[in-house]
């Protein structure tokens, strides 16, 4: 591995050198936390205009991801997708030797999997993550980032400059294991954000502003995920599907009145109409005295 001492990797009065590529909308939020943390923070953009407001605020801009690669110990990555990072990056292997990447790009476990073998391969330490906010959340509380990769006292180096952007969460030494934890979690966001889509569609075709509902909502969602969530995890980690709430027989009649409801009211039934399916599917085999908890298993491949 080549040496890194053509890097500046040294502490700074406790602040660390920190090249972030890649500032878009997640990027250039994360550019300013570690600006404004106080990290000598270099920037680079395929387009270089967006730099402009960040150098303006204290951040270095370099012409080329060379020249910003070569700025800092620490280089967090941030584009649109890994194939973006792979094309960026691959020319740049000699100069990221030494460095440690942190990719906090969206994308699959079998994608960092990837990345980080191909980093070993290229003397690169790595490290991916995935963002748990928005950009208007980072360094604010409730803001966190997932992160993974082989060499954790890597990360443990730099947790205190990833700090600045939000709070960290090391969940383990398989690459994979940041962008399986984010896709989990924004799979449950999914859900529910297309969810809340049909229910307000569902109050405004009789003329009801969302606004006046969104407070029962909210609640009721709230109220739904306490019990749900755990109670289908301790079933699911048991193998125990059986349950005397509410089961899939009963829900999958009760299921037929919404996309009944939803044409009489005028509205598209596609969303649901896969759910109907599953939940057909699932008392044909057999599982109707069962939780939804069963329908985990449901979802995996036969
Ligand atoms: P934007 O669309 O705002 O920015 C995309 C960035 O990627 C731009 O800097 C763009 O450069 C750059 N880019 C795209 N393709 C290439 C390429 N081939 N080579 C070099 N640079 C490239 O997206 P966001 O900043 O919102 O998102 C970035 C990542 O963060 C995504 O993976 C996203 O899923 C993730 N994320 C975003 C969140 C959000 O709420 N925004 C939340 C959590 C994660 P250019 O300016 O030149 O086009």
């Amino acid at each position: 591995m080549p040496s890194d001492s053509n890097h500046d990797s040294g502490n700074h009065d406790g602040k660390t050198p920190v090249t972030v590529l890649g500032l878009g909308l997640m990027g250039t939020a994360l550019a300013t936390a570690l600006i404004e943390a106080g990290h000598p923070t270099t920037v680079w953009n395929r387009t270089k205009s967006k730099t402009g407001p960040l150098a303006a605020q204290g951040a270095t801009p370099a012409d080329t991801a060379r020249d910003a690669i070569t700025a800092a110990g620490l280089v967090i990555v941030c584009l649109t997708t890994n194939d973006d990072v792979r094309g960026l990056l691959a020319p740049e292997a000699d100069a990221l030797a030494g460095r440690t990447v942190v990719n906090l790009t969206n994308g699959t476990p079998r994608q960092a999997r990837e990345l980080a073998d191909w980093a070993a391969a290229h003397g690169v330490t790595y490290i991916d993550g995935g963002i748990m906010a928005v950009p208007q959340m980072i360094a604010t509380p409730g803001a966190y980032i997932l992160y993974s990769g082989t060499d954790e006292a890597a990360f443990e180096t730099h947790r205190p400059a990833l700090a600045a952007l939000a709070d960290t969460k090391w969940v383990g030494k398989d690459p994979g294991l940041a962008a399986l934890y984010d896709l989990s979690l924004l799979t449950g966001m999914y859900g529910m954000s297309m969810g809340v889509a049909q229910a307000f569609a569902m109050i405004r075709s009789e003329g009801i502003p969302a606004r006046e509902f969104a407070p029962l909502l909210t609640d009721w969602i709230v109220a739904m995920t306490h019990g749900l969530v755990p109670s289908g995890a301790e079933a699911l980690d048991s193998d125990q599907h059986l349950t005397d709430v509410s089961n899939l027989a009963m829900n999958r009649e009760a299921f037929r009145n919404f996309t009944t409801a939803f044409t009489e009211q005028g509205l598209r039934t596609d969303l649901f109409e896969p759910l109907q399916d599953l939940l057909d599917r699932a008392v044909e085999q057999g599982h109707g005295a069962d939780g939804f908890s069963r329908m985990s298993l449901l979802l995996e491949k036969d």
